[in-house]
């Protein structure tokens, strides 16, 4: 009888023994499974977890450059609107300064253009965002002058680094030869606080920037290259 009952113990440490290892078996299974879909997730949206800020530059009254009937405003708002969808399918939160064609002034302001930019920059340093990106239009004189182009205010260490990063991607993959540029002067980039840069897209005064700033498959690709080089700061 004592007999049996060793035997009946020892059958049961070895029972416990294998359900343990089958167990921690599953346990690390699980664990390696649910490592697999978080990595799957992150691959599917580097973005995720960062906010971003763009300013479409000018709106309503203000059109910025202008070309015949072609306004900067407006190209900037839809470069804008394909780079929002864009960060957003990568997992940001993407706020804009203006969704229309209105600018940010306050009613009867006297001073329009300062009270516009004032706004904005007041707006961006309220929210919780981790970087600007404003988009504008250049338009010179010269019609030869061409080529997308950052300039950035030294207000905090990072945005030069940041403008570095954003004009190496431009001159491999939208053929500008173009250099970044400090400006200390810019209202708006003076007076935010978070990291952020002011991209130039192109020359609305070329005729070959001005053609490549209308096509969507163009802003596209200047909405891949912003998203690229996100992708890269932030992981
Ligand atoms: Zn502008």
């Amino acid at each position: 009888m004592i007999k049996a009952y060793i035997l009946l113990g020892d059958f049961m440490t070895l029972y416990e023994h294998k359900m343990s290892k089958i167990y921690i078996f599953l346990f690390l299974n699980i664990l390696i499974f649910l490592i697999g879909i978080c990595k799957i997730k992150a691959n599917q949206f580097p973005l995720m977890g960062i906010t971003i800020y763009l300013d479409p530059g000018h709106g309503g009254l203000d059109p910025g450059s202008i070309y015949k009937n072609i306004y900067e405003k407006d190209i900037n708002l839809e470069i804008c609107k394909r780079l929002n969808r864009k960060l957003t399918s990568l997992g940001a939160v993407v706020y804009m300064t203006r969704d229309g064609d209105y600018d940010l002034s306050n009613i009867n302001s006297t001073q329009r253009k300062k009270s516009d930019l004032n706004n904005r920059a007041k707006i961006i340093n309220e929210s919780s965002a981790d970087m600007y990106i404003s988009i504008h239009l250049n338009s010179v004189s010269s019609s030869t002058w061409h080529g997308i182009q950052v300039f950035y205010d030294d207000v905090n260490n990072k945005n030069i680094v940041l403008a570095n990063m954003f004009q190496e991607q431009f001159k491999k993959s939208l053929n500008t030869t173009r250099d970044v540029k400090e400006i200390k002067t810019m209202l708006l980039n003076r007076k935010i606080k978070i990291p952020g840069i002011l991209i130039e897209a192109g020359f609305l005064s070329n005729s070959n920037d001005r053609y490549l700033l209308r096509q969507p498959n163009y802003q596209e690709k200047l909405a891949d290259n912003i998203s690229k080089v996100l992708i890269s700061y932030y992981n």
